[in-house]
């Protein structure tokens, strides 16, 4: 049985506490323990990054962005490992967690540029024989508190930037697939960054809410549950940090009559049921406008018959926790409940065994409004809703209570741009199902899916990392002396 500890001061730290087991979610069973962090643990992490951080924050921009290259390199060479840790304990198959690594790595490679994104500005000769520039520094200490659905990717979109900006990071992982952290972790210590600047404390909301008030963390990045997200933000802002908390969301996908229907069909399956639906840019809603709607949901189940739910090679895995695919799974009786047309049962191609198994669902005609149609359900369950236009399909997205991902199916260039600016979304895709940012851009939703104004990665997770300076300098010149009470004014 495995026991995944805590990583602190660049080393394994077993707890001296709480532990929580962990599953395979294709078996059932339990496959080891995770160290549930106490207060006491957190500061312990929080004091090695504290004393790492002046020499991290010291260290030139060509060494850090040297540690940057060699944990991408050993990132790469571990990639299958880091993948298989992933499945594990997440159930995701190994293909889908090949690809969050792959979209993680981006992020490292858009932070081995930091001697490029740190770059400031200078004026000469903002008044006589004055200069102005400005310089952007680290924080210090801040932490990362990611959710289960990507162990590797949403702490990928955190720390290389943090850390490339000279920060130290603690990593408070999703404590139902912990291990990808601390092979992390081990990868970091190899590429020759300084031990103690990066932590990870498993655990919980114990832990989590020691990071939230600890004088010494000077912001968090939060990614999780809309919930969560909001108590983060309002707890760390209240304790004078920055945060940024990404939370949950509700994806629709609008397909006008003139879209390509293959093409669409193709999208809405595998943006629904690609990991099993576990993703925050999911798309859980396909808004036909009509005369669309049969077509199109025959050809959504006619593909959604044939995928493959199981381990290894197969399209879809099972869901994380039994609790959650319990609670996916009553989805299916509500929305029946509610009037929705059930056309796929997930239940009847769930694969037998005490696995948390739950197959893809597909409801028609599900009455705008309902549960089914606005409530984050976060599986395997897509939602065909028929309108008539539009402009009523537009209205379905922007009274939402999410607004983190939506995308547009259609031929006409003038309909796309008309949506992409009416939407209120922060990421649009047009005729691209699961629209996420590159590295280089910044990823983030509105409404209830993000609280703060800062998205994470590109150069918004540079902002954020770092805090502004503006200079103005005056080098000795005796024709300038004297003493001047007014306010200072440029000639
Ligand atoms: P979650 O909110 O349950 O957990 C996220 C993190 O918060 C975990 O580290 C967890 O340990 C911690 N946590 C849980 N309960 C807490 C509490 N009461 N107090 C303090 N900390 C607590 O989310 P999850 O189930 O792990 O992940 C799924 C959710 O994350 C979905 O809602 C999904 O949409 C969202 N998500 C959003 C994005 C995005 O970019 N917006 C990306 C991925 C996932």
């Amino acid at each position: 049985m495995k026991r995944v500890t805590h990583w602190i001061a660049g080393a394994a730290s077993p707890g001296a506490g709480r532990t929580a087991d962990l599953f395979d979610p294709a078996t059932g069973q339990v496959s080891g323990t995770v160290d549930l962090a106490s207060a006491a643990e957190v500061d312990a992490a929080v004091a090695a990054a504290v004393a790492a951080f002046p020499a991290w924050r010291d260290a030139s921009l060509t060494k850090r962005s040297q540690v940057l290259f060699r944990f991408r390199e050993l990132l790469v060479a571990h990639q299958d490992e880091l993948a298989a840790l992933i499945s594990a304990e997440h159930g995701k198959v190994h293909s889908d967690a090949l690809g969050e690594i792959a979209r993680g790595l981006e992020v490292v490679e858009f932070a081995c540029g930091i001697p490029n994104l740190l770059k400031g500005g200078f004026s000469e000769n903002v008044s006589t024989r004055v200069d102005a520039y400005s310089i952007r520094q680290p924080l210090g200490v801040v932490a990362g508190i990611t959710p289960f659905n990507f162990p590797a990717m949403v702490p990928l979109w955190m720390f290389p930037v943090a850390i490339a900006c000279g920060n130290a990071f603690i990593l408070k992982p999703s404590e139902k697939d912990p291990s990808a952290s601390l092979l992390l972790a081990r990868l970091w210590r190899e590429a020759g960054l300084p031990d103690g600047a990066f932590g990870v404390v498993q655990g919980d909301k114990e832990a989590v809410d020691r990071l939230l008030v600890h004088p010494d963390v000077r912001a968090v990045s939060f990614v999780g549950s809309t919930p969560i997200a909001r108590y983060v933000y309002e707890t760390g802002t209240a304790a004078g940090k920055r945060v940024q908390a990404l939370g949950g969301a509700k994806n629709h996908m609008l397909v006008l009559p003139d879209a390509d229907l293959d093409l669409v069909a193709d999208s809405a399956v595998s943006a629904g049921f690609g990991s099993a639906g576990e993703r925050c840019m999911a798309i859980s809603v396909v808004l036909a406008v009509e005369p669309i709607g049969d077509e199109l949901v025959d050809k959504i189940a006619t593909r959604v018959r044939d995928l493959r739910v199981g381990t290894g090679d197969s399209d879809m895995g099972p869901l994380v926790t039994r609790e959650h695919r319990d609670k996916v799974a009553s989805y299916l009786d509500l929305g029946v409940q509610e009037g929705a047309k059930l056309v796929v049962d997930g239940r009847e191609s769930a694969p037998e065994g005490d696995g948390f198994w739950l197959g893809p669902t597909v409801f028609d005609h599900v009455p705008p409004g309902s549960r089914l149609h606005r409530e984050e359900i976060f599986g395997p369950v897509l939602s065909v809703v028929r309108v008539s236009s539009y402009e009523e399909g537009l209205r379905l997205i922007n009274e939402g209570e999410y607004g983190n991902g939506t995308a547009i199916f259609t031929n006409d260039g003038g309909a796309a741009r008309r949506f992409q600016n009416e939407v209120e979304v922060g990421m649009v895709g047009i005729n691209v199902p699961i629209p996420v940012p590159m590295a280089y851009y910044s990823f983030g939703g509105w409404k209830s899916s993000l609280f703060g104004d800062t998205h994470v990665h590109g150069a918004e997770g540079v902002h954020f990392y770092t805090r502004g300076k503006v200079v103005t300098s005056r080098w000795l010149d005796p024709s300038h002396g004297g003493v001047h009470l007014g306010f200072p004014t440029n000639a």
